[in-house]
């Protein structure tokens, strides 16, 4: 009898699951080594994928659309890029093809400078992050995207180029569209404190533009006002930044520049563990390059900037006050973070691009006569024009209206590497989604546009052994989820969204250089976004699967 009943209540139970027979996964990655994101030990297995959601992670059988025989292969989170610059280029072509090729399959953007709020013109309709996301989400985008509100964009519409104070109109002015921009989907705030009119911002500012972004749950992500001879102050404004409101903190593109700081990276991560001990949550993020990506007119004192590019024209041009700014360009003790000081000679300061302002300006193909300079170092240019340095660098300022964009050799090895051996150190790549050929192949930009990701597990990984494999996932998925706090995505967890990265441990590497930066990486074969195979075999297939993620403060489409 007890047999019998158990044999018909097996009978009813396979009825049962045979009705309930799961659809075939839309995608079965199968013979992976699986390096899950959280930084745990890879196992071999399989990861079956449904409806853009992972739907099974280990010993996963079944039938599937597509089965991708994974083997000698790994299989990762798709990597989050934390600090990008891709707010207008994926306008110009959605398919992020430089930052696909790396594995990257959420880009985060809007950290100085960003694409709202804003004055409406033709090619940007929009005022608002309703607007631009409501753009982007229109023409669709390869990979995810997610954007901070520039504080220096917030004090532009609101102060112009001044450097002064803000009244307080003014202040409640700005932090009303702090507010707004969380409320619409925005994930936090970001400030550029080089740049101007964000440099003429202080503390006290800073703090009360950042309060509605913590109500919000958001992040604040910083651009140091300092990172050379005066890192400390640097690194103590964004702490006092995070406690003061209090309010997460993430330093971008950490690092000590200037060779006579060389070795400092130390004294900045016992600045960095002390804050987290007393309870704030800090951390950062780091390109694996010693060069950095600049403007040329950051080797200009912050004065000459008021007013904006237009008027540090007509400053150049003045001999007295052009006598007045070279005279502080060489002042050893600045109150400034000057990159001429950081770069020593200006051999170390390689022209990139000229006329870079923008990527609309870019598309003009203007050429001043500067062009050619591309990818020179400025003191060959100089010579090549029989100019002194400074006579050179004034004129081809003044002759594309302040926009000459340059790579910055200003970082030692040994400092990158220690930050990379830090538990709270995510990788990003400060660059923006461009591509080999089209609208997006433009001057000589820095490598970081093309090889950060692959960079680091090639030479860092598999060569030089600085970190474990396993660990530089995490630093580019889950610990970069975390500390931006994405709920979703960062790891290969059943439920999640399914972005994924397949690449070659032994031969992954990234090809761009300095001098020849147009190259995508090799051993990355397939990126998946939102279960879309997007990369299949390194051929882009066109897909655009990317979704805007929008912050915690999200009131709503109605908004
Ligand atoms: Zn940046």
């Amino acid at each position: 009898m007890k047999h019998a009943f158990i044999a018909l209540a097996a009978s009813g139970l396979l009825a049962a699951l045979s009705a309930q027979q799961p659809r075939p996964f839309d995608l079965l990655v199968t013979n992976a080594r699986i390096v899950d994101g959280t930084g745990g030990p890879s196992v071999n297995g399989s990861v079956g994928v449904r409806d853009g959601r992972i739907a099974g992670v280990g010993r996963v059988t079944g039938a599937a659309t597509r089965t991708i025989d994974a083997h000698g292969f790994v299989l990762a989170p798709g990597f989050i890029d934390p600090h990008s610059h891709s707010d207008y280029a994926l306008l110009t072509d959605g398919n992020a093809e430089s930052k696909i090729r790396q594995g990257v399959t959420t880009e985060v953007i809007g950290e100085s400078g960003s694409a709202a709020p804003q004055k409406p013109s033709a090619s940007r309709p929009w005022s608002d992050f309703a607007g631009y996301f409501g753009t982007i989400e229109k023409s669709k985008i390869s990979v995810n995207l997610l954007s901070y509100v520039g504080l220096g964009q917030v004090r532009e519409q609101v102060m112009g180029n001044d450097d002064r104070d803000p009244t307080a109109d003014e202040l409640a002015k700005m932090t009303a569209l702090v507010a707004d921009a969380m409320r619409q989907g925005a994930y936090g705030v970001a400030t550029g404190l080089i740049y101007s009119p964000n440099a003429y911002a202080k503390l006290p500012e800073l703090v009360a533009l950042s309060k509605p972004a913590a109500a919000a749950g958001g992040i604040y992500v910083s651009h140091l006002r300092y990172d050379g001879d005066k890192l400390r102050e640097g690194l103590e404004e964004a702490i006092a930044i995070g406690e003061g409101a209090h309010i997460p903190v993430q330093v971008l593109h950490i690092k000590v520049t200037g060779a006579k700081n060389f070795g400092r990276m130390k004294e900045v991560i016992a600045i960095v563990e002390a804050a987290q001990k007393r309870g704030l949550e800090i951390s950062a993020n780091q390109y694996p390059y010693v060069a950095s990506s600049t403007g040329l007119i950051q080797t200009i004192p912050p004065w000459a900037h008021e007013g904006g590019n237009a008027k540090l024209v007509e400053r150049l041009k003045d001999p007295a006050t052009r006598a007045r700014i070279r005279k502080e360009m060489d002042d050893p003790n600045p109150t400034w973070e000057n990159r001429l000081l950081s770069a020593g000679t200006w051999h170390n300061v390689q022209i990139a691009s000229i006329s870079n302002r923008s990527i609309d300006s870019r598309q003009t193909g203007l050429d001043t006569g500067y062009k050619r300079f591309e990818g020179w170092r400025v003191d060959d240019a100089a010579k090549e024009m029989g100019k002194d340095p400074y006579d050179f660098v004034f004129e081809m300022l003044i002759a594309n209206g302040g926009s000459v964009g340059c790579v910055w050799f200003i970082i030692d090895e040994s400092d990158l590497k220690l930050a990379l051996e830090q538990p709270w150190v995510s990788i990003g790549s400060d660059g923006s989604a461009l591509a080999i050929s089209g609208p997006l192949r433009i001057g000589v930009p820095h490598p970081r546009n093309f090889g950060t990701f692959p960079r680091v597990l090639g030479k860092y990984v598999r060569e030089e052994r600085v970190i474990p494999l396993e660990q530089a996932v995490y630093k580019m998925s889950g610990l970069t989820a975390k500390q931006l706090h994405i709920a979703d995505r960062g790891t290969i967890k059943e439920g999640l969204a399914a972005d994924l990265v397949i690449f070659d441990p032994s031969t992954v590497a990234d090809r761009a250089t300095f001098t020849d930066p147009f190259q995508y990486p090799v051993g990355i074969p397939t990126v998946i976004v939102n279960g879309k195979v997007v990369l299949d075999n390194m051929r882009h297939t066109g897909e655009r699967p990317g979704v805007v993620i929008r912050g915690h403060g999200f009131a709503g489409a109605s908004h």
